[in-house]
Formats: structure tokens, sequence, C-alpha cells
């Protein structure tokens, strides 16, 4: 059955009777309602097209309504929509964990599906506690088993869930009415090296004395690998991760590595801990595993992790979604893995990179703007206050475009197909907007 109401009603309705994400029931903030997408555009009930510069919050690389994606979904429905996980296994879930054990960096070999980014973030949590139950079993080794605490960055966001929220961020991690009843976990500094910069012994300095003071108790250290999303759009140091991923080991402490925004391309490299050549010990992926069509994300692990929880009492890792490993999802995140490795991803991403540098320097000038960085296909322009939402988004849909700020940060991160001249008409409207105070 197609729908059919009319686009005040849908907004009508929508004001009526829905949440949306971050949002109040009766805030002056417009909602659009979309009626369909294609490629980088999005066009909205009543005919007006936008050229989208979100890729649906880093999730829809290839653009919308692609082809083959399509194609994989419809017939993945023609054999069976989902069974359950328990006791039965299928081609796609098969065929798409042995692709990511064959993508993802070294020495991540077992996988474990889920169903939202913030659910994988509590699987490799109760991954990396389950681990050193395990390890602690034997007498010897019994003071492991106090190892269930985090470190994670400031800045940092890692979902919305509790266990994901306790290491996001206190403050811009928007999370600070749940504080009394989170987890206390470790935070140290937002890496003060900016991306290309060295590491120097200075800003690593707070992690290496937490994990040399705490490590009795600290399970892993959880970050967002390069590029720290939600909690402000930052880009650090290569050699920050690197170093990091020393200490932990030298501490005894588990990395994980949450590349659930940084996956499959955006930073420039397939994940971003390719830029420091390393391999953490848990890994997050999700949003555009499925090239955005469908919720799924992924958790992997060592073979040693996952052999170590296996072979202690109780034997089982205590996790097991209902829609663990959905067909439907499980095959068009396989297409969109075999479209993204068959497309020049690279060259377009290098592209993308050089038009935000070169496009949105000149945001720089405007008083209104504290900073402009660009990484692979993002490019963030930092204002000194934050924004008015309810004049600016209907600024940039008035200009064309699909952009949605968050706080002080204006970002574009499109699809990996955008050509140059629709990536121009959004830096365009960055800027035009922004000259011209629909910020305020
Ligand atoms: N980790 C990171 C780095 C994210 O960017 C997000 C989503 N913004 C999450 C975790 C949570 O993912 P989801 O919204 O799918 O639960």
């Amino acid at each position: 059955m197609s729908v059919t109401i009319n686009t005040s009603t849908i907004l009508e309705d929508d004001r009526d009777h829905i949440w949306h994400p971050y949002s109040s029931t009766n805030s002056n903030i417009p909602v659009f309602a979309v009626k369909s997408a294609h490629g980088v555009y999005l066009t909205l009930e009543g005919g007006r097209q936008l050229v989208d510069g979100m890729s649906s919050w880093w999730c829809a690389i290839h653009g919308y309504n692609v082809p083959e994606l399509n194609n994989a979904i419809k017939q993945q429905l023609d054999s069976m929509a989902h069974v359950m996980f328990g006791g039965l296994t299928h081609a796609p879930a098969v065929e798409l964990c042995k692709k990511l054990v064959e993508i993802t960096p070294d020495k991540l070999e077992t996988v474990f599906l889920a169903d939202s980014g913030s659910v994988s973030v509590e699987i490799a949590m109760k991954m990396a506690i389950q681990y050193w139950q395990a390890r602690g079993q034997s007498s010897a080794q019994q003071k492991l088993l106090k190892k269930q605490k985090f470190v994670s960055l400031r800045n940092g966001y890692h979902g919305d869930t509790f266990g994901a929220m306790s290491v996001c961020d206190p403050v811009t991690g928007m999370h600070t009415l749940f504080s009394d009843i989170l987890a206390k976990n470790h935070f140290v500094p937002s890496p003060a090296c900016k991306f290309g910069e060295p590491c120097l012994e200075e800003h690593i300095a707070e992690l290496k004395t937490i994990l040399e003071s705490h490590n009795e108790s600290i399970a892993a250290l959880i970050l967002e690998p390069i590029v720290q999303g939600a909690g402000g759009m930052k880009f650090y140091s290569a050699d920050y991760l690197k170093q990091a991923k020393t200490l932990c080991e030298q501490f005894n402490v588990l990395l994980i590595a949450d590349e659930i925004a940084t996956g499959f391309g955006r930073s420039g490299k397939m994940f971003g801990c390719e830029h420091a050549g390393i391999s953490a010990d848990i890994m997050c992926i999700g949003k555009s595993l499925t090239g955005g069509y469908m919720t799924l994300a992924a958790t992997l692990c060592t073979r040693e992790i996952s052999d170590t929880i296996s072979n202690n009492p109780p034997h089982t890792f205590m996790h097991g979604p209902t829609f663990m490993a959905n067909p439907l999802a499980c095959s068009v995140a396989l297409e969109s893995i075999n479209l993204l490795q068959s497309s020049p991803w690279q060259e377009n991403i290098t592209r993308i990179e050089q038009q935000l540098k070169n496009g949105l320097e000149k945001c720089r000038q405007l008083d209104a703007v504290e900073d402009v960085r660009v990484l692979g296909a993002i490019g963030v322009v930092e204002l000194k206050t934050a924004v008015n939402m309810s004049t600016i988004q209907p600024a940039f849909v008035d200009a064309g475009v699909w952009l949605r700020p968050f706080g002080k940060l204006v970002y574009l991160m499109p699809a990996y197909i955008i050509t140059e001249e629709q990536l121009k008409i959004l830096i365009n409207a960055v800027y035009d907007v922004l000259k011209r105070g629909k910020h305020q």
C-alpha cells in the first residue's frame, strides 16, 4: 500500500505524535517531509529538490536509491526476510562476515553482528569485560577479575545507550542528565595534536598516567580513531593513536576502536586505524556498513579474545539480539562493500577533500567562524557560537541543500559519488548562509 496523505497532514501528524532525534515535541525548529531520494538528491513532498550534504549521518556513501543495493534487497526478500540466528545460519551473514574479516585490519577474526552502533559499543564493552573475567578464572590470575572499567577521550561520542553513554564525553556527549546513574569511567583530554602533527610526550601524558596507575581495574581504552565525530568533529594525530595502542599493550589494557563513523572510507582510508597502521583488539562498525539502507552494526574481535571467552566458564558470550544478522541487512551490506571496492572511492575522496579544502577556506574570513577543517570526505566549519536551528535549517533548505548543523558545527559529509558541481552548491550554500547571518 502506498502512502497518500498530503504534506500538511504529514507534518501535522508528525508534530502531534512523533519524537525526532534529540528533539522536543513543541519546538519551532521545522521538520521537512521527504518524498523520495535518488543519488545525492532528496525530493521533498511538494517537489523541492535538495542536494544532500549529510549522507544521512555518515551512512549513504553511494547516494540514495542505488540499483545494485536495491537489487540485493529485492533478491534476498524473495528467499527470506529474516530468521532467528540462534542455532541457524545463512549465506548472507556468512559471506558478509568473511568479507568483514578480509577488509578490516589484521587480527580481527571473529564477528558479532548487532542492530545499531550503540548496541555494537555495548557488545564491545561486554566483550572486553568478559575477556578479563575469563582470564581471571585461574587462581593465579584472579586480579584480572577487577578489570571492569574503561578509559575514553574527552570529546568522544559512542552512542546513546547506558554503557555507551558512560564512555561519551561527560559534557559534549549530550548525556550529563544521566551522570549519576552512569558507570564511572576515566576520561583523558581530547588529543591536542592535530591530524598530520606528531604526538609529543605531553599530548599523551595523561593517558599514560591513568593506564599506569589504574590498569588493574581498566578493561579497555575506547576511542574513535582519528575523527572524533558527534563530540566535536575533531581530527587528531595518527601518531597519538599509534602511541595509545602501544600504551595499551604495555599496561595490559585492550583497545576498542569505534569505527562506526570512520569506517568504509570516510577519512580517506577504509578504516581510521589504517592511518596509524594499527589493529585494535575490538572494533565496532555500523552506519555506512549497509550503504545507509538498513540498520546493522558489527563488533569484531581477535581470535585471542573470542577463544578466551569461549574456553572459560560460562563458555558463552552474553549477548544475542533478536534481529541479529538480519538477512536483508547482511545482503545489502555485502553488496555495498562490493560496490565500494569496485569503485574508485579513494580517488573520489581525494577529489572531495581537495574541493572541500579549497571551497570552505573562504569561510575563514567570516567573523562568525572559529575554524575550518577538512579530512577525507568530511568538511567542518566551526563557529564561535552555537547556531540557531530555527533560522539556519530553513535557510539551508531555501538554498537548495540539506545540511544539519549541531551546536557550533556546520559540517558536510557528502556521498562519495557527489560531482564537483553538486559539491559546489553545498559549499556555496554554507558560505552564503553564514555570510547572511542566518546562523543567528
Ligand atoms: N559511535 C559513533 C562514533 C557514532 O558516531 C555513533 C552515532 N552517531 C554511534 C557510536 C552510535 O551509533 P547508532 O546511532 O547507530 O546507535
